[in-house]
């Protein structure tokens, strides 16, 4: 058996497609959905997600403002532009790019970003939301894997779904949004005793783990629904090529629907952002955002 492929790219395409809609009616009420992205510092993998997600802005026709601060930078100075932007009425979405460097305390940061402009979805207030069931913004790669469900047809509900991974980017907003879809979830994670024991019984399976080809297809339930969220960079003596979390080549022979890496989770979460900096800005000029345009 051979899986069937879960495309994130064409799935990404055509909600990007479906946005121009609302640009188009915000511009018509003078509105431009605006993205502040903060980086400090110069980590290679950091450039190119924001480059790329600065790209996807001007693509969907949202204005789009690049802050790049060396990496000694004080975090008092990072938390004084936080400021501003909270009260420049372009800007409508804020984003500071994960992770900082040492110095930084990320909460403080997070925290200095106005709920209402928090289009990653790590502020505090809400996460809670999201706990609580009454999402306000939603963390994007997890977001981004509620879509991909949804457009291939996969129900959550009464589903046993495994998480491995619990960082708050990722596995918990993940494990938080299965839930609230009526799947039965564990999450997994570095202390975890028999992993495998756990994933075996997975429906659905979502690997955020970080470690290239972690996730074997003995691990994985025949039939399963594999998402891979990983994103790794293989040595040089292995082709320098990026890799997911997931064993593609075997998993693929044992799962009923499986996401490939590239082309899979990735360009939904840049995606999603711009969903999130969209319904931003049509929340503020009083349109009203739902999620079910999303
Ligand atoms: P993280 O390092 O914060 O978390 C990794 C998680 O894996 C931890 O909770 C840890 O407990 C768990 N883990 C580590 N070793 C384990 C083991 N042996 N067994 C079980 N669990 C183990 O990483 P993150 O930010 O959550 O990202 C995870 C992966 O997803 C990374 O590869 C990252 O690059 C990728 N990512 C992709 C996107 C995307 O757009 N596709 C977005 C964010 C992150």
């Amino acid at each position: 058996m051979s899986a069937r492929l879960i495309d994130g790219k064409t799935l990404a395409e055509e909600l990007r497609t479906a946005f121009k809609a609302r640009v188009a009616a915000l511009a018509a009420r003078g509105q431009r959905p605006g993205l502040a992205v903060i980086l400090i510092g110069e980590d290679p993998a950091s450039q190119v997600y924001v480059r790329n997600k600065v790209n996807a802005c001007e693509a969907a026709g949202l204005f789009s403002q690049k802050l790049v601060y060396p990496v000694d930078v004080a975090q008092a100075e990072v938390l004084a532009k936080l400021a501003e932007l909270n009260a420049d009425p372009a800007i409508h979405g804020i984003l500071v790019q994960l992770p900082l460097p040492r110095h930084f305390d990320e909460k403080a940061v997070l925290e200095a970003i106005a709920p209402a402009k928090d289009v990653d979805g790590f502020h505090a207030e809400n996460a809670g939301a999201l706990a609580q069931g009454a999402p306000r913004f939603i963390p994007c790669t997890p977001y981004g894997v509620m879509k991909m469900l949804e457009a291939n047809g996969i129900d959550p509900a009464g589903r046993e779904a495994v998480v491995i991974g619990r960082s708050n980017i990722v596995g918990k907003p993940m494990a938080l949004l299965l839930i609230n879809a009526g799947a039965t979830v564990t999450v997994c994670h570095s202390r975890t005793r028999d992993l495998a024991a756990h994933t075996r019984r997975a429906d659905i399976l979502v690997a955020a783990v970080g470690k290239p080809r972690f996730v074997t297809a003995d691990m994985v339930k025949p039939g399963a629904v594999v998402i891979d969220v990983g994103i790794n960079r293989l040595p040089p003596e292995e082709g320098g090529k990026l890799c997911g979390d997931v064993d593609f080549n075997a998993v693929k022979d044992v799962a009923a629907l499986i996401t490939p890496v590239p082309g899979g989770v990735g360009p939904m979460t840049i995606t999603m952002l711009l969903a999130n900096t969209i319904e931003a800005a049509e929340r503020e000029a009083g349109r009203g955002g739902d999620k079910r345009h999303a």
